[in-house]
């Protein structure tokens, strides 16, 4: 039964209880009302004719009007006859006045309408007691009637009392409980209502409802599951090492190739602290350590690892992982992923680059300079007398062979670099004295294009540590470049100046100054401005920093297009 029908079944019984117990007080009350109306109508009314003939009968000879009075009074109670026998009696008071009245002397009908009048008067007494009678009966079952319906009304009403509130309240509030945990995600919830009412068919649709949501959430989950298995392959399918750390740097994975080199277990690793295994493993202190500084591209060094049987180099990048969540606007952090390039392959091909360069030009700088020392034979007037035409060819053979000797000289000291063999000799030395060493180096080529150069050099300068002879070479370097980059007759300037803890060298030129895209790129091997004179090597400024780096100093250019440019190094004071 439905909780409608159930409802309308109650309250309507209630309703058709009521109904009764009014109907049955009200069918009692108007029979006692009717029983009480009768016996005054019937026979209080006729109780006061007859007492009232009584009295005219008796003043009947003192007063005339006695006799209208009992006549009337007569009259009355012969339309008031109600009562078995009454009539009788009421018809023999009349034949009997009827008599006294033809007969002053017949005394004996005045006894016998007393008579008759008292049994008028005993008749309606007797009804009276009979009507009071069945209104007491009446009353008793009046009362046994409503006292059942009563107690029929007060059952059904403790009856829906008791059970009603709990019957709607109960399921509204498992359901209400259920809909909670389904919200909390609980989606193997269901609502277990034995009933075939609304509840009943709420509690299924609601079960239908959470097995469909459970359904979905599995299938999700298990596609979720399949798409992790594949990524895991994907990254265990990798020949570069992976590993994967969450923002607070907690291992989430690493493929086989990251296990290998790090020499871990799965079980070691994963769900660990990133932080905390790298004070048992160096290898992954170098993993998570960040790049100190990205402004020069390539810089970070290769990570040599012994892996695949032999030592290997990789080049680490670390990818930090951001999300945007959902309804939220700024990104997140959520973790980073460092990837391992296995460069071995490209150093090998480095150094045998690196050992080819060492030895060519390490072979070309005898025979070169063999070409100037026989240059130098063929100036002197012993060899024999040139003419202006031998002494021009003369001239540029030498300017060749002495570009050549300064590439030789750079690719040697540059090999001498990528293999980490520069050899210093760090020592006390002058400002001054390096000054000297490379103006007198750039002395001819100054004159040649009429250079105007300026020395600013205070009186005093404290020594520095360096190693003179490198520390001269940059300096050449950036007065040749200087020189190379200016107009002839044009100024270049070189200072030394004693800074708070170091000696800074400068050389400023009036040239076309660098592009400010250019600026941080110079200083790499092989790299020349597009458009300049490729007329050198594009590796004097990169071997430059590699010197006054090793010696714990710093370089740097400043420069505007058309404005001229500044190069200049600090070595610290001894
Ligand atoms: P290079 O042998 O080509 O001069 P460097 O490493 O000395 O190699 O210089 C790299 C590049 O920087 C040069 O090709 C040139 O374009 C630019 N450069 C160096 N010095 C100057 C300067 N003083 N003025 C303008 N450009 C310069």
């Amino acid at each position: 039964m439905n909780i409608k029908t159930k409802l309308r079944l109650s309250i309507g019984l209630l309703f058709v209880m009521i109904l009764l117990l009014t109907l049955i007080s009200s069918k009692y009350i108007y029979s006692l009302r009717d029983d009480t109306t009768n016996i005054l109508a019937d026979n209080y009314q006729s109780l006061e004719y007859s007492r009232n003939m009584l009295t005219a009968l008796d003043q009947m000879q003192a007063d005339p009007n006695a006799r209208l009075a009992f006549q009337t009074n007569l009259k009355k109670q012969k339309a008031n006859v109600t009562e078995i026998g009454e009539a009788e009696a009421t018809q023999r008071v009349e034949d009997h006045f009827l008599e006294l009245l033809s007969d002053r002397n017949q005394t004996n009908a005045l006894p016998l309408i007393r008579k008759d009048i008292s049994e008028i008067m005993g008749v309606n007494m007797r009804a009276i007691q009979a009507k009071s009678d069945k209104a007491v009966l009446t009353v008793k079952s009046a009362i046994a009637w409503i006292l059942i319906a009563g107690t029929i009304c007060f059952i059904v009403s403790l009856t829906l009392f008791i059970n009603l509130p709990g019957s709607i309240a109960n399921p509204i509030k498992a359901l209400a409980e259920s809909f909670r945990e389904i919200a909390g995600k609980n989606y193997a919830q269901r609502v277990h209502l034995d009933r075939k009412d609304e509840f009943g068919q709420l509690a299924g649709s609601f079960n239908t409802m959470a097995e469909k949501l459970e359904e979905y959430d599995n299938s999700n989950l298990s596609r979720i599951l399949i798409e992790k298995k594949r990524i895991e392959a994907l990254i265990n399918n990798m020949h570069e090492p992976v590993i994967g750390l969450d923002e607070n740097k907690i291992v989430l994975f690493a493929n086989e190739e990251a296990l290998k080199i790090t020499g871990l277990s799965m079980s070691d690793m994963i769900g660990r602290s990133a932080l905390e295994l790298s004070l048992q493993n160096d290898l992954i202190r170098a993993l998570i350590q960040q790049p100190q500084t990205a402004s020069t591209s390539g810089s970070q060094p290769a990570l040599k690892i012994y892996a695949n049987n032999k030592e290997s180099y990789f080049e680490k990048e670390i990818v930090d992982i951001t999300i945007t969540r959902t309804g939220e606007r700024q990104k997140a952090f959520i973790g980073q992923v460092i990837v391992l390039k296995n460069v071995t392959m490209f150093k090998e091909l480095d150094f045998a680059k690196t050992n080819f360069i060492a030895t060519v030009s390490h072979e070309l700088k005898t025979p070169i300079s063999s070409i100037k020392m026989s240059l130098q034979l063929l100036d002197n007037h012993h060899t024999g007398e040139v003419n202006e035409q031998q002494r021009q060819l003369i001239e540029s053979i030498r300017e060749d062979s002495d570009r050549l000797l300064k590439i030789t000289g750079e690719l040697l000291n540059m090999s001498q670099v990528e293999t980490g063999n520069i050899q210093l000799t760090i020592q006390q030395s002058k400002p001054e004295q390096i000054l000297q060493y490379a103006l007198d180096a750039v002395k001819t080529t100054v004159d040649q294009k009429d250079i105007k150069l300026m020395i600013l050099v205070p009186e005093y300068l404290p020594d520095v540590k360096a190693d003179l002879e490198k520390t001269a070479w940059v300096l050449i370097n950036f007065l040749t470049n200087a020189i190379r980059y200016s107009q002839p007759e044009s100024k270049v300037l070189v200072e030394i100046r004693e800074e708070k803890n170091a000696i800074r060298f400068s050389v400023k030129d009036e040239g076309k100054g660098i592009d400010s895209r250019y600026r941080d790129k110079i200083f790499d091997r092989y790299f020349q401005v597009p458009g300049s004179a490729k007329t050198g090597t594009g590796l004097g400024l990169a071997i430059s920093k590699e010197f006054i780096e090793a010696q714990g100093g710093s370089i740097g250019v400043d420069s505007e297009v058309g404005m001229g440019s500044t190069f200049h190094f600090e070595l610290a004071k001894a």
